[in-house]
């Protein structure tokens, strides 16, 4: 699933693409992909612009130039690709989005993803539970350790809980307790204070780094991309099982944890 990394990417690109543009054709393949009957989503969208994408989590929310917003969740295989025709390899998308310059947007696996249509009011409803974005100046040090020492759980389900902080999940709450020695199944109460501070600094050295690099998303968003999933070959921990420790050498060990796979170092991540 796309995370904080993935959807940056995608929101600095669609923004140097899309602001401004006015979408001039819409058609929906999937209706479970809109919330609202196909006629209505198609007449609403068709004439306004983009003003601006914004990234809230790992959702990305279109301001359109009529006061509403489309709030794309890509959830587990959702893909986004540009372009005046859609990539040879794949032509089945669920929503398809032209702009008045013959740009497309193109939606791609939204099987449990959506592309929702409403009001300013209802998106920031919608978004209102969402924790902080890890880089919001107001998440301190401080912010980040009172937020965890309200939790019980186990790190790398507190992590991944988007109340807590959003847009990080299953690959980069691995990344960012590798970079800061802690083994992802670690009882939150139980971490000290030191712990705490090193996982503050590594979630965004993490997350900035992975940004940098494009994410790790396999499929570019236009064939010139060469942003886009410069990352994956750069994942330390994350589905390596049985590769050597870039640290240290010992072999990655995959772990079930909550019915999620979970990625350390048996030598360099000790529990506290
Ligand atoms: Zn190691």
């Amino acid at each position: 699933m796309p995370e904080w990394p993935e959807m940056e990417t995608y929101r600095r690109l669609l923004n140097d693409r899309l602001c401004g543009r006015k979408i001039v054709r819409a058609t929906v393949n999937r209706a479970k992909s809109i919330n609202e009957p196909e006629d209505a989503f198609v007449a609403g969208v068709t004439g306004t612009r983009i003003l601006f994408v914004e990234r809230r989590g790992k959702q990305l929310v279109f301001h359109l130039d009529d006061g509403n917003r489309l709030l794309l969740h890509l959830m587990l295989g959702g893909w986004l690709a540009c372009g005046p025709e859609g990539p040879k390899e794949d032509d089945a998308f669920q929503i398809i989005l032209e702009f008045d310059d013959g740009d497309h947007l193109y939606f791609g696996g939204l099987r449990l993803g959506h592309l929702h249509r409403m009001s300013a009011k209802q998106a920031n409803e919608e978004l209102k539970p969402l924790g902080p974005d890890p880089f919001d100046p107001r998440l301190t040090p401080d912010a980040f350790r009172s937020r965890l020492a309200a939790r019980r759980g186990k790190l790398k389900s507190v992590l991944t809980d988007q109340k807590l902080v959003s847009g990080i999940g299953n690959c980069y709450s691995d990344e960012i307790c590798f970079d800061a020695f802690v083994y992802p199944g670690t009882a939150v109460p139980s971490l000290d204070g030191e712990t705490v501070e090193r996982l503050y600094g590594s979630m965004k050295k993490v997350l900035a780094e992975a940004a940098s690099y494009g994410g790790y998303m396999d499929k570019p968003l236009t064939p010139n991309d060469r942003l886009t999933g410069g990352y994956d070959s750069r994942c330390r921990v994350y589905d390596r099982e049985g590769e050597p420790c870039v640290r240290c050498g010992t072999p990655i060990v995959k772990e079930e944890l909550a019915g999620r796979k979970m990625f350390y170092c048996p030598h360099c991540q000790k529990a506290e």
